[in-house]
């Protein structure tokens, strides 16, 4: 049951994402950063580390539209991908792109204004034909790099905003706030690695359960391993 209302709530946002893809574009803060205006993609960005403070990487597992579209890329491939290496390549695009951003608004002389409609002056992203073209070539990408890849294969190697969340989890961390998680009871596991086998971001979920829980920033609490664990082993440990 959780499942199918994950998955359901990904796809919805998957379908509205015409309306959502300016709040969640890399483009639209770069372009507002140049001219000194913090704009809708910019505050979300923000929006995505606060949360990461409390609830991980749930955004991810739970509503990111590309989420959704890995959920579709799953149906046609399951194998894991090699994490480690993808998140150089995934860090390296994001410390470039970072860069341009901070860039852009110091010689704008700083945030002089915020404009969370910027480039979305009718509350639709995609409010004309030519913008589809954008639209379907950020879909395009996402789903061919989860089809070459494997599993998530997006996430892991092109994300710019997973590195908000994941600031946003080592920050509360840091300051020891409490943090969604997932939980285990080592005692009970009886090494079967259904779980592993299930985990959407290829987390080595069998070797986690001796530490007593799921620490790796990749994971995102979508709760599979929780659900396909035949001896309850797995739970979600809810902030307090
Ligand atoms: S890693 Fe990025 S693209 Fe993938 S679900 Fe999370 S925020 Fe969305
Ligand atoms: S599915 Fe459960 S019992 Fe099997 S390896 Fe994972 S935690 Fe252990
Ligand atoms: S460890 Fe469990 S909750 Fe985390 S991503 Fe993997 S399956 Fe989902």
């Amino acid at each position: 049951m959780r499942q199918k209302v994950r998955r359901i709530l990904l796809y919805v946002s998957l379908f509205l994402f015409p309306i959502t893809m300016n709040f969640l574009s890399p483009y639209v803060s770069v372009d507002g950063a140049f001219a000194g205006v913090l704009s809708g993609s910019a505050i979300m960005f923000g929006v995505l580390f606060l949360s990461g403070l409390f609830f991980g990487r749930a955004w991810c597992g739970w509503v990111c539209p590309a989420g959704g579209l890995a959920e579709i890329g799953q149906t046609v491939t399951a194998r894991p991908v090699n994490a480690k290496r993808l998140r150089i390549v995934r860090y390296s695009i994001f410390a470039v792109w970072f860069g341009v951003l901070v860039t852009g608004f110091v010689l704008a002389g700083g945030i002089r204004g915020i404009d969370p409609l910027r480039m979305t002056e009718r509350y639709i992203s995609v409010d004309e034909p030519v913008k589809y073209i954008v639209y379907y070539f950020v879909l395009g990408i996402f789903f061919v790099l989860d089809l070459a890849l494997g599993r998530r294969g997006a996430c892991h190697a092109i994300c710019w905003m997973s590195p908000f969340l994941s600031a946003g989890m080592l920050a509360g961390r840091l300051l020891h706030l409490p943090q969604m998680r997932i939980k285990a009871r080592a005692e009970r596991c009886i090494d079967c690695k259904k779980c592993n086998n299930k985990c959407p971001m290829s987390i080595d979920v069998n070797a986690a359960v001796k530490t007593g829980s799921v620490k790796s920033y990749d994971c995102i609490l979508c709760g599979e391993c929780v659900d396909v664990c035949p001896k309850d082993v797995l739970s979600y440990r809810k902030p307090k």
